[in-house]
């Protein structure tokens, strides 16, 4: 039995052999003082037990498997690869009303027939009750289902119906979607798409990876629309893979109106139900489409014929904290076991994918044009070092700005800081606002009146006075978005600004707004954090303001480069993808910087090719693989004496390099301090049989109660 507890082991309990157990079906069992809900891994007669020892399970919740065979193989890699208690990683693939115990049959859609008793009902024997008779009479005639009976008849009528027992429920089978009967017809593709549909369409049916490395604005959801038309004709379904903030009603309707099949989607906002609903039309192949993120990659699919990953570079695809696995490595395995393709898209490739590609793991599927024939944005830098600037803004970015308002286009400014300011400081003493939990400042929100902590999530009242001196000169320092939208404001009273961040979009419904009013055209701002550079198609945009990406420039993560480029070249490319061309001015203090020189003289394809050099040069991933652990308690000598312990049986593999144990670049976190050691090894197997002896160890040690440990295989953030 996997149970969902943070423990690398099964555990063994008795079950009735009737009705017959099955692995993947869940079950309630006794634990401790606790009932909990786990999933059957391992049938196994009790001779090979002393069942006198057992306990024995509460009851079998699921007669079909829950986690199909092919969901067992996948999520059982999974735990193994990153080394998470099994359990746990089963029981985070199930919706929560599963996870909770509730049985599938309350969910799946019932029909209501007579019994023979109520077949063979003289016809006056109802007379009296004239509600009850009309629904007997229907169902004479046919079985209705749930909700065509409760349009015409009532909950209660049907219910006395079914005490009488003259009428009884059954589950209506299942039934696939049908194949589309009309298809909106496409675009005419590009040579480029074309060729790429033309690929994918020859791996269908098999175990193929394809990179589609297409600029900003290539046409990449058109090559996916074209891919997907014949594998519906087949009545083979599709699981589409965005970030978070790429599921837009836009993205949507795209695919709602090119084909007349279901299209469902799959994120964090659905309600419980929504989400079984979804579990569940995905397993008996209703749904055609589904499009989601990470985590859809575990719903049962029917008959799964292809996933894409849009945006395969984007981070939000790693799990950040418990079971943290990589979503788009477990959606390549799990199309290997599926025998079907898996097509990654994105403008600005993760070096992983790059690498594979030009190595020929992967069939690499450039488009290096838009599909419109516009031009790829212009950049231009505009050095900061001796301006006057105003709210942030040097003379030459405004008069820019003005410019294009003029002319009724839209203008986009992207500042990766949300809140006012990032703190508040004393204009007597220089104190400013940290996080008493954090090594951090706390950022302040001038609309909510508070003191936010970005690492903890703490918040606080705004203070009257300094906590140095007692003055009440406190001022902002520094610019967040919510400032920098409050300036503009001042600055072009006319002019409707938008902001787009984690705080303007909180509330449900908030970002679908936004986007509806950027798309509404007329001459606009938009303001945002990074949830800007995430797809959007805004043609009227014809200016990015990059305002402030100095701070990224430099950091100790050997990724951020690859990141901040990343970065750069999505937000550039919300820009120009209409008519009228498009401009990205980017402001720094760092003109000279070489990353910055490079991708605005020869593009992130060139960058991200050099890039992958240096780290060949350097031994870093994908040249090499990294494990990374993190430890973090109430005394920063603890959390250094386990990395220490580690770290010397580690030091028994020769095949492993360490990096460590190093105070981690947020050093305090919500009152715990915290340090990392990093794992290097040219070898995956090496690295991953050092992991599996060592968490055999680190489990016997009295120090591992002391502190909070967690192992991270391949971490995107160091
Ligand atoms: P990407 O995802 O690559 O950034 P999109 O799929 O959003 O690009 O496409 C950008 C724009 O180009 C969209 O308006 C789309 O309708 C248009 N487009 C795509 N393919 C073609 C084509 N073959 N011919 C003309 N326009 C196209
Ligand atoms: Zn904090
Ligand atoms: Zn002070």
């Amino acid at each position: 039995m996997a149970l969902p507890v943070p423990l690398r082991q099964h555990f063994d309990y008795l079950i009735a052999t009737e009705p017959q157990p099955q692995v993947g079906c869940r079950v309630l069992v006794p634990f401790g003082s606790r009932k909990l809900v786990g999933v059957i891994w391992q049938v196994a007669p009790d001779d090979q037990f002393d069942s006198s020892k057992l306990k024995t399970v509460l009851k079998l919740l699921d007669s079909t498997p829950v986690l199909p065979p092919l969901l067992c193989q996948l999520l059982s890699f999974a735990a193994e690869y990153y080394h998470h208690p099994l359990g746990e990683v089963l029981i985070s693939a199930l919706p929560a009303l599963l996870r909770e115990g509730r049985e599938l049959t309350d969910y799946q859609p019932k029909a209501y027939r007579l019994t023979d008793a109520g077949r063979q009902l003289e016809a006056k024997t109802l007379k009296r009750s004239a509600k009850q008779q009309a629904l007997w009479q229907t169902l004479q005639a046919h079985q209705l289902t749930e909700s065509v009976l409760l349009q015409q008849h009532s909950r209660a009528t049907l219910k006395q119906l079914l005490d009488k027992q003259l009428a009884e429920e059954i589950i209506v089978p299942p039934t696939p979607y049908a194949a589309p009967t009309k298809t909106a017809e496409g675009l005419k593709l590009t040579q480029a798409q074309a060729l790429a549909v033309t690929a994918v369409d020859q791996a269908c049916g098999r175990f193929e990876r394809l990179l589609l490395e297409g600029v900003t604005g290539s046409g990449k959801t058109e090559v996916y629309l074209q891919s997907i038309a014949k594998l519906l004709q087949t009545q083979q379904q599709v699981l589409l893979i965005v970030p978070e903030i790429g599921l837009t009603p836009q993205t949507l309707e795209r695919f709602q109106t090119r084909f007349d099949v279901p299209v469902l989607c799959w994120h964090s906002a659905l309600s419980d139900s929504e989400r079984l609903h979804c579990w569940l039309q995905a397993g008996t192949g209703a749904a055609a489409i589904i499009i989601g993120t990470r985590s859809a990659l575990f719903l049962p699919f029917w008959r799964l014929g292809l996933i894409i990953i849009d945006e395969e570079h984007d981070q939000s695809l790693k799990q950040q904290d418990g079971f943290r696995y990589h979503a788009r490595d477990l959606a390549i395995k799990r199309a290997a076991l599926q025998h079907c393709p898996i097509l990654l898209g994105s403008a600005t490739p993760s070096l992983e994918s790059l690498h594979n590609a030009l190595n020929r793991r992967f069939i690499h599927l450039p488009l290096p044009d838009r599909a419109a024939g516009q031009a790829l944005p212009k950049f231009e830098l505009v050095d900061l070092k001796q301006q006057v600037l105003q709210f942030g803004l040097a003379s030459q970015t405004l008069a820019k700005i003005k410019q294009q308002l003029a002319l009724g286009l839209q203008v986009m400014l992207f500042l990766n800081r949300r809140g006012f300011a990032p703190a508040l400081s004393c204009q007597e003493c220089g104190w400013l606002t940290e996080c008493h939990r954090c090594s951090a400042f706390t950022t302040y929100h001038k609309q909510s009146r508070q003191l936010v902590c970005h690492h903890c999530g703490a918040s606080k009242a705004v203070p009257r006075q300094c906590g140095g001196c007692g003055s009440t000169q406190l001022k902002p320092l520094g610019q967040g978005t919510e400032q920098l939208e409050e300036n503009l404001q001042q600055l072009f009273p006319d002019i409707a600004i938008t902001r787009l961040d984690r705080d303007s979009t909180r509330r449900k419904g908030a970002l679908h707004q936004a986007l509806d009013d950027i798309h509404q055209h007329g001459a606009r701002l938009i303001v945002g954090t990074q949830m800007l550079a995430k797809g959007h198609h805004f043609p009227n945009v014809s200016l990015v303001v990059i305002v402030d990406v100095d701070g990224a420039l430099y950091s100790s993560d050997f990724r951020a480069p690859e990141q901040l480029a990343q970065l750069l070249t999505q937000v550039a490319g919300r820009a120009g993808r209409g008519s009228s061309g498009g401009t990205v001015l980017l402001q720094t203090h760092y003109p000279e910087h070489a990353l910055l020189q490079d991708i605005i003289q020869n593009g992130y394809a060139s960058f991200a090719r050099s890039a992958l050099q240096e780290r060949e040069q350097t031994r870093l991933p994908p040249f090499q693989h990294l494990a990374l652990f993190s430890v973090e308690a109430h005394q920063s000598e603890l959390c250094h004496q386990w990395l220490q312990q580690l770290a010397d049986s580690v030091r028994q593999f020769a095949a492993i390099q360490l990096l460590g144990p190093i105070p981690a670049p947020l050093e305090r976190r919500a009152g715990k301090y915290r340090w990392q050691l990093q794992l290097y090894s040219p070898a995956r197997p090496a690295l991953h049989q050092a992991l599996d002896k060592v968490l055999h160890l680190i489990t016997q040690w009295p120090l591992s109660r002391k502190v909070k440990w967690q192992l991270d295989v391949d971490p995107t953030d160091l």
